[in-house]
C-alpha cells in the first residue's frame, strides 16, 4: 500500500463514509428539494480538499464552500466545478478574484458590492479577460449560478460575520440597483448543538428577516452541523454541513450525537521506523520524562506534533497495533517529527499502527484525542498536516 508513498505514515480517508455521512445529513431534510453545500473549508477539515470536492461532486452534492478566496482558487486550480461559496467576510478588493475564479462571495456592507458590480460592469464593457490562462473556462463556468452573483450573510446573534437584519432591505435594494444577482441569503448559528433557546431565536430573527425574500427567488440557508442533527432550518433551500460530514461531532461524541449513525471519515495510520530494545533504566526523549523501568521494546514513528500529533498526547496517548487490536503507550514527549511507543517484544517494522482512528473511541478517536486535550475535533482534525499524504479508499 506505501509503495508510492514517500512517507510511513499517512492520512487514510475514507470516502464510502464521506458519502454514507452525506446520505444522513439529507435524511434530516424533510424535502429533498433541499440541497447540500459541503463545507471543505481548511482542507476539507484536514481530510484534502481537492479529493474531497471532487468525490462529494461525483455523489451529487450541489454546491461546495470554503472560508477564504484561496482556498476557492485552490479548488478551480485542481478542477473543481460547479458553485463554489466563499463564507468569509470577503472584501472589495477580493472581488477580482471571486469572478475571475467564478466564486460566489459573502457580501454584507455596500462597498462589497459596488466593487463587484464595477468589476463586473468592467469586464462587460471593456472585454477585460477575467480567467487565468491555466483553467479552462470550461472548469470555471460550469455553475448554474450566474457569474458575479454574491451572497448576503446576516447576523442574528453571533456578532461576528453579517449585516444586521434590519440592513438587509436596503442592501438588496443596492444589488438590484447595480444588477448583481442575489443568490441567497444566509446566517450561522453560535451554539446549534447545545443551546436550543439561542438557537431558535436566530432562526425566528432570520425567517422574519428573509421571509418577504421568497417571492423574490432568493435562496435561503442556515444550518450547520448541529442544527442539521437537531433540524433546525433543515427545511430551507440548503444545509451546511461541516464536521458532521467527516463523522465527527460538534461537541464530544456523546451518545446522542453517536446515534445518528454517522462515521468518522479519516483515520491516521503509521509504521513504525524503528525499534529499540531498552533495558531497565534508560531514559526515553526530550526532557527525559520517561523511564524504562523493565526491559522493553520501545517504537519510534514518524509522526510529530508539526504533523498534528498533540504534543498535549505525550505520556496520555495511546496507538493501536493493527494486526492485534492491542493499544500501546505514548511515552516521553511527542516532539516535532516524531513520538515514541512501548510496544510488545514481537512488533516488527513492517507492520501498522494506528496513530488516529475513525470511530469514537476514547482514547484513539479524533474527538477521544480532542477531550484528552481539552480541544474540540475541529482543531483535531483541522491540524493535521499538509505533510501527510493523504489516502483515499
Ligand atoms: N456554515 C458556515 C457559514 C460556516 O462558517 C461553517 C463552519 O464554520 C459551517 C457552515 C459548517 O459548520 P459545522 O462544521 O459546524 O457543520
Amino acid at each position: 500500500m506505501l509503495s508510492n508513498l514517500e512517507r510511513s505514515a499517512y492520512i487514510l480517508v475514507n470516502l464510502d463514509s464521506l458519502a454514507h455521512n452525506i446520505s444522513v445529513l439529507r435524511s434530516r431534510c424533510p424535502s429533498k428539494k433541499t440541497g447540500v453545500i459541503s463545507v471543505v473549508k481548511a482542507g476539507a477539515y484536514g481530510h484534502g480538499s481537492v479529493m474531497v470536492s471532487h468525490h462529494l461532486k461525483n455523489i451529487g452534492v450541489e454546491r461546495l464552500a470554503v472560508a477564504i478566496v484561496d482556498e476557492g482558487i485552490h479548488l478551480r486550480k485542481h478542477h473543481v466545478k460547479g458553485p463554489i461559496h466563499v463564507f468569509g467576510n470577503v472584501q472589495s478588493w477580493e472581488m477580482h478574484s471571486c469572478l475571475q475564479y467564478n466564486l460566489i462571495p459573502t457580501v454584507c456592507d455596500e462597498k462589497a458590492v459596488l466593487t463587484m458590480a464595477e468589476t463586473l460592469n468592467k469586464t462587460k464593457t471593456n472585454g477585460e479577460q477575467l480567467s487565468g490562462p491555466i483553467i479552462s473556462d470550461d472548469i470555471i463556468y460550469q455553475s448554474d449560478v450566474p457569474q458575479g452573483s454574491v451572497n448576503i450573510k446576516i447576523d442574528t446573534g453571533m456578532s461576528r460575520n453579517g449585516c444586521q437584519p434590519d440592513d438587509l432591505p436596503k442592501l438588496i435594494k443596492i444589488c438590484q440597483d447595480h444588477d448583481i444577482h442575489v443568490d441567497a441569503v444566509f446566517t450561522h448559528f453560535a451554539d446549534s448543538w447545545g443551546n436550543k433557546e439561542f438557537t431558535e431565536m436566530q432562526l425566528d430573527t432570520f425567517l422574519k428577516a428573509t421571509e418577504p425574500l421568497k417571492s423574490l427567488g432568493i435562496k435561503r440557508h442556515a444550518s450547520n452541523s448541529g442544527a442539521i442533527l437537531r433540524c433546525y432550518g433543515t427545511d430551507l433551500d440548503y444545509i451546511r454541513p461541516g464536521i458532521s460530514m467527516y463523522g465527527l461531532p460538534p461537541d464530544n461524541a456523546s451518545e446522542e450525537f453517536k446515534a445518528f449513525g454517522l462515521k468518522p471519515v479519516a483515520s491516521m495510520v503509521s509504521y513504525p521506523t524503528l525499534i529499540k530494545r531498552l533495558q531497565d533504566g534508560r531514559k526515553v526523549g526530550y526532557g527525559c520524562t520517561y523511564t524504562a523501568d523493565n526491559e522493553q521494546s520501545i517504537a519510534t514513528f514518524p509522526v510529530g506534533y508539526a504533523d498534528g500529533y498533540w504534543r498535549h498526547l505525550s505520556g496520555k496517548g495511546f496507538v493501536i497495533r493493527d494486526n492485534s487490536g492491542e493499544r500501546c503507550p505514548v511515552v516521553g514527549r511527542v516532539s516535532m517529527d516524531a513520538i515514541t511507543v512501548r510496544v510488545p517484544a514481537d512488533t516488527s517494522l513492517s507492520e501498522t499502527f494506528t496513530l488516529m482512528s475513525a470511530d469514537y473511541d476514547p482514547l484513539t478517536s479524533a474527538s477521544g484525542i480532542a477531550d484528552i486535550v481539552g480541544t474540540i475535533s475541529y482543531e483535531v482534525a483541522t491540524r493535521l498536516s499538509t505533510r501527510f499524504p493523504r489516502l483515499y479508499t
